[in-house]
Formats: C-alpha cells, structure tokens, sequence
C-alpha cells in the first residue's frame, strides 16, 4: 500500500454533466491510499485514513492529486503536424497539409520515432487515457501499440481507414478489401493484447482498437457498409468505433454540404447509422452505440444529436481545432441537453494543445463567448468532469478510471503549482474564493511544467527514454 497525500480534487461518483457540479471532491489534506494491485484503497481527509494504513509507505505531494486526464481525440500521425499554416479551412487543410505530413509515417523509422514522441508527449500532460485516431501504416500502428504499453499509458487506437481521396492523400488511400482485412488484423494483434487477448477482460485492457474510417468523404458507401458487418461482428469484443462528424459547414463546398452530395443523406450521421444510401435509406448496420465517439459535432440537427443519445454514443468536443480551423462553435447548451455524453479532445494537430486543461480553458472562452442568452459559464466542476470522467464515460470505461474512488484502479495525476512559475501565488490566490475557484484557478492557469507524476494502475508512467514523468 502506498499513501500520496496532497489536496484531492475529482468527481465523486456517476454524476451527469448537470449533477457533476455538485460532485466536486476538494480536499486539502487529502489522502489517497493504493493496493498493491493498482486500486484505489482510501480516497478522502488525511484524517480519516484509517490507522491500519497510515504506517505505510506515504508520499507527500506539494500539490494536487487529480484524476489522469482522458483526451478521446488525438490523431497520432499528426505529432508533429501541430500549427501547420497554408491550409485554411478543414477540407483544404486536410489536403495541403495533413495528408502529406501524413504520408511520411509510411516509413518505419520515422513512424517509430513518431510513436515515441507521442508517448513522451501524453506523459507530460498527464493524458493517462486516449482515444488515438491512428496513422493508415500498419507498421506505424504496431510502434504505436508497443511503445504506449511499454509505458504504461492506457490506449484505443484503430488505422486511419481511407479508401478515396485526392492526390495528395494517396499513399494512405487503400481497397475496400484491404480496408477491411487490415482492421481485422489489427484487432486481432492488438485489441486486449496486454491482457493477453481474452475476450472477458479485452474490454477493461490498456490497450484495445477501434475501427475508425477518417470521415464519410475518405471512403465509399461499400466501405461504409463493409465496415457496419465488421463491427457488428466485433463490437460484442468492445471494439470501438471513432470517426468525425458535422465538423465544417462551409455552404456549398464545405465537408458538411460534400457530404450529403456524395451520398444524398438527409444528415451526416446517417452515413455511420446504416443509412448511407441516397435519401438516407438503409444500408447495413449500424456502428453507434456505447463504445462509438465521434469527434466535433459542431453542427448537428437535433435529429442527430437525439441518435446519438438514443444510441448511447458520445462526442469528443474540441474547441481549441475547432478555432484553429474555423469551424465554428458547437453549441453548448443544445448540446449538453440532448444528453449526449460530451468528453474532451484535444485533436492534435488541428488542435495544438496537448494539455486536457489548455483544452478545457478554451472551452471555457468559446462557450462563454456564444452569442446573446446562448454564453455560458461553465462550472469549473463540470470543466473538470469533462477533462475526466466523462472521458471515462465516452470510453465506456467509467467503472475503471476517471476518478478517485475507491475501489478504482488508480489512475491519477500529481499537479504542482510550484513547478510552474509564478502559478503558486496565483493560485493561493484563487484558493481565497474557495474550493470551485481555486479549481477553476487551476484548470484555466495550469501548463505543461505543472504535471510532476502520471500514474496508471497506481504504476509511475515512465516516457519511453526512461526517465521518470
Ligand atoms: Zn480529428
């Protein structure tokens, strides 16, 4: 058993995004005690710890211990792709920019390397878990998987599947067939693999895949329909789905209106439900449901925001790409009520922020800067629930991680202020208006320096150089 005493910050059992403004744990002198199985065996006051397990081994933190931040969307192959100028909007960023950056990860080396910048990246911000939108290379891939288990950190992870596209896209572009046989091989090599494959505990494993086409515009309506049977037959495994949605309204030439041209739906969620025939007629299967996320959803129809809910499937929200490419803003309030589980992404390289909480501050700024009676101020208890549980939740994965409860395996960040310049002060600050403002204090200021430990299963996450944080 080993005690991490500091001031405990997360959300306390299964609140909805409303009642997670009332679950907020702030703990001054909290402790946290866990097994020697990486599960949480006390969470609470310092004081409450009970005597059998104060002798133990205990280490005293200077700052906050918080849940591991889960970002449920990272595009692995753009690592190094971040603020990539000379594409504009989504479509031709896509072409101009991120389909070449792309390309080059069809070497092994550079993919490697790539692999192992990505690790080292999630380790500083403390992203214990991600959903990670995964290169087209299946030797890429494979380097993904190895070094994200080597360290530790948990994954989901599925090849970017693409089997159309312009020119520049075309080394990532492959057959229908080979589409689907290469996601098949990938869950098979990986989907459960550090849990050494077994179906029954695949679905709680650190490293398991999902099946993800990049959007509806990068394959046909026979890839689509293809990969509705393949799910089907996988998702009792817990295989995810992940894709992007509604992201680029642009009239006329955006992905929005391509959409619907090329496959004639009446909406663009259509196209993931079984219904990519023109006039929205069925197609196959469809692939939404608990274990499916789709990214943005900045411009959904209520239709489409109730499918979602209906089905149990969640949005990876991403404010800081969806500025970074003028995308718009989705709309908090209309969106949160549809009962849609809302989780943060950070969607590097659209998106430039590693940091869930950099994400988080600018979710903030974009919803309260919606127009007229549509701004919000977000609780900061709620921005919190975001930045974690709720990622846990998008995850279906709420009753493993996401926050300190006890019974949970240990999944927990170690903030301090002091490790970041001039933040301490700021925050003893903010600590004056009490526990929801130095929260807030906390989320909005913190940076990068101020992460000093990353746990998983109550395991110290190492970088892939070794070296400890
Ligand atoms: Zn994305």
């Amino acid at each position: 058993m080993t005690i991490y005493r500091g001031h405990l910050l997360h959300i306390a059992g299964s609140p909805t995004l409303e009642e997670s403004a009332d679950a907020l744990v702030s703990e001054p002198d909290g402790a946290l005690a866990v097994d020697a199985t990486g599960r949480i065996a006390y969470s609470g006051a310092w004081t409450g710890l009970p005597a059998s397990l104060a002798q133990d081994d205990v280490v005293v933190t200077r700052g906050c211990l918080l849940p591991g931040f889960v970002d449920t969307h990272v595009h692995y192959p753009q690592t190094l792709a971040t603020d990539e100028f000379g594409g504009g909007e989504l479509l031709e960023w896509l072409e101009r920019c991120v389909f070449p950056a792309e390309s080059r990860l069809a070497d092994p080396d550079f993919a490697d390397l790539v692999a192992e910048e990505f690790v080292r990246r999630r380790v500083s911000v403390g992203t214990t878990s991600a959903l990670v939108f995964g290169s087209a290379f299946p030797e890429a891939q494979d380097a993904l998987f190895r070094r994200t288990i080597d360290a530790g950190l948990r994954i989901v992870s599925g090849r970017g599947i693409q089997t159309v596209g312009p020119t520049s896209a075309a080394a990532l572009l492959t057959s229908e067939d080979d589409a689907i046989g290469l996601a098949r091989d990938e869950i098979a090599r990986w989907h459960g693999q550090d849990a050494g494959g077994a179906a029954s505990i695949a679905r709680t494993a650190l490293a398991q895949v999902a099946v993800v086409p990049r959007f509806s515009l990068a394959v046909t309506k026979e890839t689509l329909t293809r990969l509705g049977d393949l799910y089907a037959d996988v998702r009792g495994d817990g295989v995810y789905f992940h894709s992007h949605l509604n992201e680029n309204d642009r009239p006329g030439d955006g992905e929005i209106a391509a959409v619907r041209e090329q496959y004639g739906v009446q909406t663009y969620l259509d196209t993931y439900d079984g219904r990519c025939l023109p006039g929205s007629r069925t197609s196959g299967e469809s692939m939404l449901g608990r274990r499916s996320i789709l990214a943005h959803a900045v411009h959904c129809t209520d239709g489409e925001l109730a499918r979602l809910a209906e089905t149990g499937s969640s949005i990876a929200h991403c404010p800081t790409s969806q500025l970074f490419l003028g995308s718009g803003t989705m709309p908090w309030r209309r969106t949160a009520a549809s009962g849609a589980t809302i989780a943060m992404g950070t969607d590097i390289g659209a998106g430039d922020e590693w940091l869930i909480p950099r994400v988080l501050n600018d979710c903030y700024k974009v919803h309260m800067s919606e127009h007229g009676d549509r701004s919000t101020a977000i609780d900061p208890a709620q921005l919190l629930f975001l930045g974690t549980l709720a990622g846990a939740r998008a995850l279906d994965q709420e009753q493993v991680f996401g926050n300190l409860d006890v019974g949970k395996e240990a999944d927990f960040v170690i903030v301090d202020p002091e490790a970041q310049p001039g933040f301490g002060l700021v925050l003893d600050a903010a600590a004056h208006g009490g526990a929801r403002s130095h929260l807030f204090g906390l989320l909005m200021g913190m940076r990068e320096a101020a992460v000093t430990g990353v746990f998983v299963r109550g395991r110290r996450v190492t970088t892939p150089a070794g070296d400890a944080d």
